[in-house]
């Protein structure tokens, strides 16, 4: 969502004639895009102040704008510290507070409107909504970023459309609750099918989804296939009943099974990752092992574990964060070496197969990577320099692919050699 935000940000500041500075020192505005989830994120602004106090004193014309996910508290601390604050809903009026005589005299209306500047040249996110409205007790988005809009579907077809006739690969529809979008019409299965609908070649992922919405029907239009993909990021963010509750989750870990039970019998091969905090305050031993053993059951393919981390404002910031950080540091070890297993075993399964995968970068060969005898014709380089290439499947592996050819941002068909839990290496067939 910071990326995303970033984006429509720069396609505000280039309907101005702004052009971006390769280097921050030779920048006149620097605008940050916060994010305030977790407290580590908010302390690196910290150190971007100071590195911009000593900037502003070789170039007394930087100014400085914060904006993205504040909250208040915050707000009140960085507010003399950068020369301007900007609710991420107000980035459209930009342009006037740099330069008063641009007021703007109609209404701007959403800025989810905007028409980003994209980063990528064959992956796009496309915000379907934002804020939200869940309030789960240790997070800080409800505050940050308000309640739930949604942009209406037919705003988010025109997008995806025109990024699809410009060649885009992969689509991100997102939000922090994809599963409860509702523009007045369309419910987010609804808004899938439509995108499914859009012809051209490209993939078709979503992120956030909360299992308290996650339902049989877009469980359904997930398993149509097409351009969907067999993919699903469901945080659980704990194996047990009681601290779900009270992190105001409200469903139990028998509902989450359900449903990835449903999600794996309906499409097969889907790869599943997971959210989880551990040391959540009075999460003891035993619930703690709870969320290990979902770890064994759902067998995961990936998962973001965090070290619970309090946020003022919120409603666990009022309990007693009893675990020690040593404790939440060993639980997150515990989880990560389950996670290795599961993640190991599902890689191996791709071995020989061949799959599609959607090259995102590459990263020049080492000198031990590099092969000893290469036909130069054949591989039409012209510098012998062999790259090592990584992309995703539609099961969003990470693979890693040699070839002489540029094949960034194609979708190009491999056969799978190796596997690792979080990479598999392959041959371009
Ligand atoms: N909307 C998604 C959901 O319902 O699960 C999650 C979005 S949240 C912005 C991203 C992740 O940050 C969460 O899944 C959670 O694991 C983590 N997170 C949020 N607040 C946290 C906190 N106070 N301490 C540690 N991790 C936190
Ligand atoms: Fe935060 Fe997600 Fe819960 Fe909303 S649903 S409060 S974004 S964790």
């Amino acid at each position: 969502m910071n990326i995303s935000d970033a984006e429509r940000i720069a396609s505000v500041l280039e309907s101005i004639k702004y052009k971006p500075a390769l280097k921050m020192s030779e920048a006149d505005l620097i605008v940050v895009t916060m994010c305030s989830v977790r407290q580590s994120a908010v302390d690196r602004i910290h150190g971007l102040i100071e590195k911009f106090r000593k900037l502003k004193t070789k170039n007394y014309k930087l100014q400085t704008i914060l904006t993205g996910c504040i909250i208040k508290k915050d707000r009140i601390k960085f507010e003399k510290s950068f020369d301007y604050l900007v609710d991420i809903k107000d980035i459209k009026k930009i342009p006037e507070i740099l330069n008063p005589s641009l007021r703007a005299k109609r209404n701007l209306g959403n800025y989810l409107d905007i028409t980003p500047k994209y980063s990528s040249k064959f992956s796009a996110n496309v915000p379907i909504m934002t804020g939200c409205n869940n309030f789960c007790s240790y997070c800080v988005v409800p505050y940050a970023r308000d309640r739930e809009v949604s942009r209406p579907a037919k705003e988010v077809i025109a997008e995806v459309k025109n990024l699809v006739r410009n060649g885009y690969k992969e689509i991100w529809l997102l939000g922090q609750n994809v599963n409860s979008y509702k523009d007045g019409k369309n419910n987010f299965s609804n808004l899938l099918k439509m995108v499914n609908k859009i012809p051209g070649e490209f993939w078709i992922r979503f992120t956030s989804s909360h299992p308290k919405d996650f339902n049989d029907e877009v469980i359904n239009t997930m398993a149509i296939g097409g351009k969907i993909t067999p993919y699903l990021n469901l945080p659980a963010q704990s194996g047990d009943d009681k601290v779900l509750k009270s992190m105001n989750r409200h469903y139990t870990i028998k509902d989450y099974k359900n449903k990835i039970e449903k999600l794996k019998k309906k499409i097969p091969g889907i790869a599943i990752s997971t959210d989880i905090i551990v040391g959540f305050p009075g999460e003891t031993k035993k619930q703690f092992e709870n969320t290990a053993k979902l770890f064994r059951d759902v067998k995961y393919d990936m998962a973001y574990i965090n070290k619970y981390s309090p946020r003022i404002g919120t409603a666990a910031a009022k309990l007693n964060d009893n675990v020690l950080w040593e404790e939440k540091k060993r639980r997150e070890k515990v989880l990560t070496e389950i996670l290795k297993q599961t993640a190991l075993k599902g890689s191996q399964k791709y071995i020989g197969k061949t799959v599609d995968v959607l090259i995102e970068g590459k990263k020049q060969a080492s000198e031990s990577e590099r092969s000893p005898v290469v036909n130069r014709a054949k591989r039409g380089s012209t510098t012998g320099a062999k790259n090592i290439w990584f992309g995703r499947t539609n099961t969003y592996k990470v693979v890693k692919i040699e070839s002489f050819k540029n094949i960034l941002g194609k979708i190009v068909k491999v056969k799978i050699t190796e596997a690792q839990p979080f990479t598999l290496k392959a041959k371009i067939i």
